[in-house]
């Protein structure tokens, strides 16, 4: 079954002066263990397609199945933005704590389901750590494990790792990287970095704009990264 279908998709936002464009007509399959990278230059439309994609902006036209439904915002798919945009007055633990009642996580499952989640994302034992204490890197990683706590088939990340210096960037896209391994889950990555689509992607779609159209959509050749 596919993950993602998005079939006829358009996308437009009103204005004054009339619709923008924005988005489509696209026609896109992504089914679980793909890690899609989707690239191109500003305005072609990447988050406008991330935000349709996440159900949390309604498509102007066509329609966009999740497992094929209606993806519900918030709940359906974890979203991972270039800000982490934590709770800065809440611990690391908390952060994830809130993510998971959000999930509908019984309260007496969340303290295991913070461990376990903190180890998904390498951050042991940081979780009694205040947000501001930690480095950009790690807080990004709390990003990633919020974003993971309603156990979302699909992740989408907006150029999650543009703010971060080049050491940290290449750790934390190593470790993203294997987010897609079991074949269970399926990541849609948005970049402008030729470098990290080469990297990351199992596939990398290549949008164009006015409006945003799929140029290009190539799979890239295992193992994944070589060079
Ligand atoms: P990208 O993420 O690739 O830079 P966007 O999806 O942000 O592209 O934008 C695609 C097009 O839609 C651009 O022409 C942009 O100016 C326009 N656009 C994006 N958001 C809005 C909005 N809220 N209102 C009007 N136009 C928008
Ligand atoms: P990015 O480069 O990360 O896509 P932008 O600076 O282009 O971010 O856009 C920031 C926000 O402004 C986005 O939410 C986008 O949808 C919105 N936006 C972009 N273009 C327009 C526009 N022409 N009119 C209104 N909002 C826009």
């Amino acid at each position: 079954e596919a993950l993602v279908e998005l079939v006829g998709v358009e996308h437009s936002y009103k204005s004054k002066g009339g619709p923008v464009p924005a988005l489509g007509p696209l026609d896109l399959r992504v089914d679980p263990g793909e890690f899609v990278v989707v690239v191109g230059p500003s305005g072609s439309g990447k988050s406008t397609f991330l935000r349709v994609v996440s159900g949390f902006e309604h498509p102007s036209g066509g329609a966009v199945r999740l497992l094929g439904r209606t993806p519900v915002p918030g709940r359906d798919v974890g979203v991972v933005f270039q800000q982490p945009r934590l709770f800065p007055w809440q611990s690391v633990g908390a952060n994830i704590g809130t993510a998971l009642r959000w999930a509908g996580v019984p309260r007496a499952d969340r303290p295991q389901r913070i461990v376990e989640l903190l180890d998904q994302v390498g951050l042991g034992a940081l979780g009694p750590r205040r947000t501001w204490e930690i480095s950009g890197g790690q807080q990004q990683r709390v990003a990633i494990a919020r974003a993971l706590a309603a156990q979302p088939r699909l992740l989408l990340m907006d150029e999650p790792f543009a703010a971060l210096d080049a050491m940290t960037r290449e750790r934390l896209q190593e470790d993203v990287r294997t987010l897609t391994d079991d074949g269970t889950r399926g990541v849609v990555f948005v970049t402008h970095s030729v470098d990290e689509a080469v990297f990351l992607a199992s596939r990398i779609v290549v949008l164009t704009d006015r409006p945003g159209r799929i140029a290009l959509d190539l799979p890239v050749p295992l193992p994944r990264g070589a060079g």
